[in-house]
């Protein structure tokens, strides 16, 4: 160790000796028995005024602290990328994992310290003279103690995404006018670092007014959605990168129906409970109800006004058995004869007669399909997928056979009910059950005796319990 460093070293001995008797006679000055010139170690017995005139400066301490604090970060950074790396050697990974380390901080933080100090340490030329920082006035700035770490980090970081494009005359300009602000300057009491974010923002669209485009047209080209491969599960995988406000409405629409969980505050009511599904599930449930409606809508193309038409392969046998699988059109998995029964159910069924030869023999008409009109009676009766607590609007739902169109059920508005895609698959095997005496849909929850009809259109009020 130097001559130097032995001075410094004292001097850094020395300002913690001052600063540990402050801290002593702050916390316990009763203890420590100091009586200092104004009889007011203790920050309990300030006046008020006396208190806020004190509190900036104590900041200003801290903030002095904090200068050599990224000063010495940013040292390690400089150490960890030269040739012969002592960091390294001592066996850190990492500038961020020697400051983390030495100092006791998360991995964030240490990383901030060696950003801010990286931006404000002075360089070196190649002749080995000093150069200015990078960020001169917030420099300056730190070594005086006027702007805190998080201040100067909004700052280096805002300017430094833009450095590449704006001239640098222009950038230094902003970087003293932030400074200013933040560190306050002619009296005005400096900025809250959430306030600094917002005035830098408002100076980059100053100086760099298109730099938002570019990103958003990189946004754009990126945009993708995929299908994986079917899994040996049966399921397919999907992924992509959605532009922000297809996302959002994605996001936004989805979400409004997840928390299917409503209180119902009449007793007599079935309770909106007995739902397991998983958030994740749900949403899976919501995109379905949301495809549904969209191979509704008019423009699509129709099968007797209902959902384009998914081919699905399966043996009369098996229908008629009600034992056996079918075959989605383009994919090798069976379907179970559940899920063929539910489509049929809501989306009708064309019987297509093949020989063995695979010749077409006859074309049978469309059956068990709710046609527009009759789907409309029974958005009109039901307002909503009628299961309690459940949210799904009514165009999103699908029709439900509640006698099943294989046990004789009509396809008639009598025998119709709207259930969400999520209730639909469930609806023979989960709590709840259905019923339509006179026309009128009835469920019974779980744990309950009595049939209770239920609707959620605004235009009809509730039936009379029929029992
Ligand atoms: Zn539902």
């Amino acid at each position: 160790m130097g001559e130097h460093g032995t001075h410094t070293d004292e001097q850094i001995e020395g300002a913690i000796g001052l600063l540990e008797a402050l801290a002593a006679e702050s916390f316990a000055p009763e203890l420590v028995g100091s009586e200092s010139a104004d009889g007011a170690a203790s920050p309990a017995s300030l006046t008020g005024v006396h208190l806020l005139e004190r509190f900036p400066r104590i900041e200003r301490l801290g903030r002095l602290a904090d200068a050599l604090r990224v000063r010495y970060a940013a040292e390690a950074g400089t150490r960890a990328d030269s040739p012969v790396d002592t960091l390294g050697a001592a066996g850190y990974a990492s500038a961020k994992d020697a400051v983390a380390q030495l100092a006791g901080v998360s991995d964030p933080e240490a990383g901030r310290r060696i950003r801010v100090g990286e931006g404000t340490a002075p360089g070196v030329a190649l002749s080995g003279a000093p150069t200015s920082p990078r960020y001169p006035a917030v420099a300056t700035a730190l070594a005086e103690g006027a702007l805190g770490i998080e201040a100067a980090d909004v700052i280096i970081r805002e300017l430094g995404a833009v450095a590449s494009r704006v001239d640098p005359v222009v950038l230094h300009e902003a970087e003293s006018g932030l400074v200013d602000l933040a560190a306050g300057h002619d009296g005005q009491a400096p900025l809250r670092v959430d306030l600094v974010r917002i005035q830098v923002k408002a100076f980059l669209l100053a100086i760099d007014p298109d730099g938002a485009r570019p990103r958003k047209q990189r946004a754009r080209y990126q945009r993708r959605l995929s299908f994986g491969a079917e899994t040996l599960d049966g399921l397919i995988p999907v992924s992509g990168l959605l532009v922000a406000e297809v996302g959002a409405t994605f996001k936004r629409l989805v979400e409004a129906h997840v928390p299917r969980v409503a209180f119902i505050d009449d007793e007599d009511r079935v309770p909106a409970s007995a739902d397991d599904r998983t958030r994740a599930q749900r949403r899976h449930d919501v995109l379905a109800d949301i495809l549904g409606a969209a191979s509704r809508v008019k423009d699509a193309p129709e099968l007797a006004g209902a959902a384009p038409a998914v081919i699905v392969t399966v043996a009369e046998r098996a229908l008629t058995l009600g034992r056996g699988v079918g075959y989605l059109d383009g994919h090798d998995m069976p379907l179970s004869l559940d899920s063929v029964e539910r489509l049929i159910d809501s989306r009708g069924l064309q019987a297509v007669t093949m020989n063995d030869a695979g010749r077409v023999l006859s074309l049978g008409s469309t059956q068990r399909c709710f046609t527009a009109s009759q789907r409309r009676a029974i958005i009109a009766r039901d307002g909503g997928c009628v299961i309690p607590g459940c949210t799904t609007p009514a165009g999103w739902c699908e029709v439900h056979h509640v006698t099943p169109w294989r046990a004789g059920g009509d396809t008639h508005v009598d025998n119709g009910v709207l259930l969400c895609w999520g209730h639909h698959q469930r609806i023979d095997s989960g709590p709840w059950r259905l019923s339509m005496p006179n026309g009128v849909p009835h469920v019974r929850g779980p744990g309950h005796h009595e049939w209770t009809p239920i609707t959620k259109s605004r235009a009809r009020p509730s039936s009379p319990r029929t029992g």
